[in-house]
């Protein structure tokens, strides 16, 4: 691992705020749009996306809290530092990839 990475192994709190918000934004959005669509579609199809968008808020909402403690951007598995490029494409991820794939 290249020092470099070291160095800029954590986002800023003001970015992963921001990428946070983007997110909780686009969820919801996702949601009033599930909301719409359900009228039409098949209930049970749009009952099971719903759910789905609903745990990651529910996710999203977990990070805000441990936005600001020692505790955001480190693996809940092993403790290592979460790589930045994860963190921007899933900023509420409470693991590295490694252990990621250890439970799933
Ligand atoms: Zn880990």
């Amino acid at each position: 691992m290249p020092s470099e990475t070291a160095r800029h192994a954590r986002l800023t709190e003001q970015d992963a705020r921001r990428r946070l918000e983007h997110e909780r934004t686009a969820r919801q959005e996702q949601l009033r749009a599930l909301a719409e669509a359900g009228a039409g579609a098949d209930g049970n199809l749009v009952a099971a996306q719903e759910e789905a968008v609903r745990r990651v808020l529910a996710e999203v909402d977990a990070a805000f809290e441990r936005l600001g403690t020692a505790a955001y951007g480190v693996c809940e598995g092993c403790g290592a530092l979460i790589p930045p490029e994860r963190l921007e494409i899933l900023p509420y991820a409470r693991c590295c990839v490694g252990c990621r794939a250890r439970t799933q």
